[in-house]
């Protein structure tokens, strides 16, 4: 009998990704999503599956799912600044409420839980670059808090049932990831420039670019949260390419493989905006024998494929979540 994984945040970016593995692996996937930033359009592919269902629901709400559950990943979440600021109080409910019930659900079902925890609960780190023994420095109520502390409070819970309750636990603190499926309009850097230089825009560097990330190839994580599910650890793992570049650079590799003859213009720095960030991945290569494989100018051209193929109404969408109205607030 096909074991049978159930998926938070299904429709969205790394949600649908991962649903795409389980499945060649030969699970019985079960995505759920509410779709306030997920997208269909992400998982269509995958609907005529009999192997693959889809529960349209809203993981800050109760759960029920009939039937046997092996493994849960709980991946349901706003990700961008532009989204905190939009949709603040779902953002600390999935993150918060929507964990608790997973792990309910993974209680009740004897499964294994794997929550996506970020390096955002590092805030604007004072180590660099960041290994898991760090504790972070994270402004509670600025604007990205609700993202932050939700995470921090996901980490703590998950440890709680855990140690508490025995259930099976593993959490990847994931860094800045990129490919397919991103939101081109999300606002973060990737999808922000490659739109900026499809569109004939203007490339909006904010600060002075010399804040530092490093970014991992979607292919490359999803491999690391496969091993991390199977291997037996239950303390947090960073999940990241640490491949650091400053954002004027990326701006500037981005403008190189687009071709376009737009220039770079500076914009205010937005507040708490992290300096710095690194993973120290030693922890990943030892437990999980994992590290990137996929180089950032290999994967660049692999996004941009995917981006340039869009239809041309998708470089115009309204840059915060489509399927937010009023019915769908905290
Ligand atoms: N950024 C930028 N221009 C943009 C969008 C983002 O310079 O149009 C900067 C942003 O201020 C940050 C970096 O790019 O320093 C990465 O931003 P992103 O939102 O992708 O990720 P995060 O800040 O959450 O790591």
């Amino acid at each position: 009998m096909s074991k049978r994984i159930l998926i938070t945040g299904a429709a969205g970016f790394l949600g649908s990704h991962l649903c795409d593995r389980f499945i060649r692996e030969g699970y019985d996937v079960i995505g759920m999503d509410n779709l306030i930033t997920g997208d269909m359009k992400n998982i269509e592919h995958l609907m005529p599956l009999k192997n693959f269902d889809f529960y349209h629901h809203d993981v800050s709400k109760y759960i029920h799912i009939p039937g046997k559950l092996d493994y849960i990943l709980h991946f349901a979440s706003p990700a961008s600044p532009i989204d905190y600021l939009k949709i603040p109080i779902p953002t600390l409910k999935v993150g918060s409420l929507g964990t608790h019930n997973c792990l309910g659900l993974a209680l009740a079902k004897g499964a294994r839980m794997l929550i996506a925890s970020t390096s955002e609960v590092y805030g604007d780190p004072l180590v660099h670059p960041q290994n898991e023994d760090y504790w972070g420095n994270v402004n509670p109520v600025g604007p990205r808090g609700v993202y932050d502390e939700a995470k921090r409070f996901q980490e703590a819970m998950t440890m709680a049932y855990h140690t508490f309750h025995g259930v099976e636990t593993r959490i990847v603190r994931i860094f800045n990831t990129y490919g397919p499926r991103m939101r081109l309009n999300d606002g973060r850097a990737l999808p922000a420039f490659i739109g900026q230089a499809l569109r004939g825009e203007d490339i909006t560097v904010f600060g002075d670019g010399s804040q530092t990330r490093s970014f991992c190839f979607v292919d490359d994580l999803i491999e690391g949260i496969y091993r991390l599910l199977m291997s037996d650890y239950v303390h947090p793992v960073n999940i990241g390419n640490p491949d650091e570049i400053s954002i004027l650079d990326f701006a500037k590799e981005i403008i190189a493989l687009t071709g376009t003859d737009q220039k770079i213009v500076l914009k205010p720095l937005p507040k708490d905006d992290p300096k710095q960030r690194k993973p120290d991945i030693t922890r990943a290569k030892q437990i999980l024998g994992w590290e990137p494989k996929i180089s950032r100018s290999e994967g660049l051209k692999i996004t941009y494929e995917y981006f340039k193929n869009l239809p041309k109404e998708d470089l115009y969408k309204y840059a915060h979540p489509r399927e937010f109205n009023s019915s769908s607030k905290s």
